[in-house]
């Protein structure tokens, strides 16, 4: 295989890049941006290199544990369980939560084949139960998706002794947190059940 074709190849790994995006990406980097490609190929090799999954948190990270799990100032008692760190963000910004995390990195979809195990529901339901959590606040998004799994870890958690909460309506059905506005999710953070 030439160089260009496999760099085709290479970037049809991306999501949502076909064939013909791929080309047209090759060409652009190649033809208009060699610097460009340069910084897009050492950012990727340093990336995968330094980034990790926060031992507590599962979120990504360059440490063993990430920076919200060790700061002091948060509220060991609550764990919001968000599906990426985009919607972890979301939550932050709204500056209304003050406990801390665990990030899924994904969501149940047993039509994909997406199980349980795939993405580490042991893990979180171990993190749940280190003594300290009382609460648990699902905040996985309003997809037909999300709602599955905030089922499986409402069902699961309860089972466990936990208080389990759900944020409230009021964000939007079939809606991602990552592009809902702030004061929505700080009122379904409020007036969580
Ligand atoms: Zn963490």
């Amino acid at each position: 295989m030439s160089a260009f074709d496999a760099l085709v190849e290479a970037l049809r790994r991306l999501p949502g890049v076909g064939p013909k995006s791929a080309a047209r990406i090759a060409f652009h980097l190649l033809q208009h941006d060699r610097e460009g490609a340069h910084v897009l190929a050492q950012a990727l090799e340093r990336a995968v290199a330094a980034v990790r999954h926060c031992r507590r948190c599962n979120t990504f990270t360059e440490q063993e544990v990430c920076a919200t799990c060790l700061d002091p100032e948060r509220d060991r008692t609550q764990l919001c369980v968000v599906e990426t760190p985009a919607d972890q963000a979301a939550v932050e910004r709204t500056g209304s939560y003050r406990g801390l995390y665990f990030v899924l990195m994904g969501r149940l979809s047993p039509l994909d084949g997406i199980g349980p195990r795939d993405i580490g529901l042991e893990r979180l339901y171990a993190r749940a139960t280190d003594g300290e959590v009382s609460e648990v606040i699902i905040a996985t998004n309003f997809t037909a998706e999300g709602e599955a799994t905030a089922h499986v870890l409402a069902e699961a958690l309860k089972a466990r002794g936990l208080t389990v909460t759900r944020l409230a309506r009021g964000v939007p059905i079939g809606s991602e947190l990552e592009y809902v506005d702030l004061g929505t999710i700080a009122h379904a953070l409020v007036d969580r059940r």
